[in-house]
């Protein structure tokens, strides 16, 4: 089963382009997943290329193994197929330290000694979000120096605006994005208790495996942005985009994680077929306006 990709977007993807898909194993994969595995799938086959499949799992705490498993024998029973070599994003954090060493010595990150409630409440009021340091009194900053608390790291966006100017962002999709550095916070690139983070790592990631288009749904079109200025920084190629529109349920609502009666796993424990997955996803499919 093929999807319907217009053309104009099919007519946009280059012979040898790069794609991956990359679920997190921290749930079982819905219909949407299964739409955009397929979408990047056909647009990877556009290219004449095997789609890449990577496995997006630095969250320990919320990644799990059956989750996993889960991804290759759902794809397995879809049929869609990937890339022999898979790449798991924890197994590349180093890379994410030797960037984080790099961006500090350019002055472009700062580290971050609130705590994780403290920066959740600030992040809240993003326009406050500069200098978080300034929170803490110069005792508690140096206590907490001190102490074996490992840092987060965020982007020092004063200094970076000096730097950027005139970023975008192609989308085969949305068209040609322009970025204004000066409605950026300073966005953590790396928790504390990871090290990275899916901003960091993505964009890594995607460099190691020469991704050269990147396919996922428009839910994340808001982190280009930070993609972006990350790329830009650490002077790497930039990827074209293609963000697809989400497909929704019966109920005009996109899928998540927690609707678990609509996962894949669920569905197949059901008894349904191959061609009832693929159907049903069509009919979600036809729910978009
Ligand atoms: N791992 C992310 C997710 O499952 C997608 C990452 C990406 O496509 O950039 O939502």
């Amino acid at each position: 089963m093929t999807l319907a990709i217009t053309s104009s977007i099919l007519k946009q993807v280059k012979s040898g382009d790069i794609t991956r898909f990359a679920p997190s194993p921290s749930g079982y994969l819905h219909l949407g997943h299964c739409y955009s595995a397929m979408f990047t799938h056909q647009i990877a086959a556009a290219s004449g290329q095997a789609m890449l499949l990577r496995i997006d799992d630095i969250d320990s705490t919320r990644c799990k193994p059956h989750f996993e498993d889960a991804i290759f024998s759902d794809l397995g029973f879809l049929g869609i197929t990937y890339a022999e070599q898979i790449r798991y994003q924890s197994q590349h954090l180093d890379a994410s330290q030797a960037a984080i060493t790099y961006l500090h010595d350019q002055d472009m990150i700062y580290p971050c000694y609130l705590s994780r409630r403290e920066l959740s409440d600030l992040l809240s009021a993003p326009h406050l979000a500069t200098n978080t340091d300034q929170m803490l009194t110069p005792k508690q900053l140096e206590d907490r120096e001190n102490s074996d608390m490992e840092p987060a790291w965020r982007l020092r966006m004063d200094h970076i605006r000096q730097h950027l100017h005139g970023l975008t962002a192609h989308d085969l999709i949305h068209g040609e994005r322009y970025i204004d550095v000066n409605t950026i916070p300073d966005e953590v690139i790396a928790r504390r208790d990871i090290g990275s983070s899916y901003m960091l790592s993505t964009v890594l990631d995607d460099h190691a495996t020469g991704v050269t288009l990147v396919t996922r749904g428009d839910d994340l079109l808001n982190v280009v942005p930070v993609q972006r200025i990350l790329q830009e920084l650490l002077g790497l190629k930039q990827p074209r985009y293609a963000h697809h529109k989400l497909i929704l349920n019966a109920e005009g609502e996109r899928f998540a994680k927690r609707n678990n009666d609509l996962g894949i796993h669920h569905l197949r424990q059901q008894g349904m077929s191959k061609d009832d997955i693929l159907h049903l996803m069509t009919k979600c499919r036809d729910n978009l306006p």
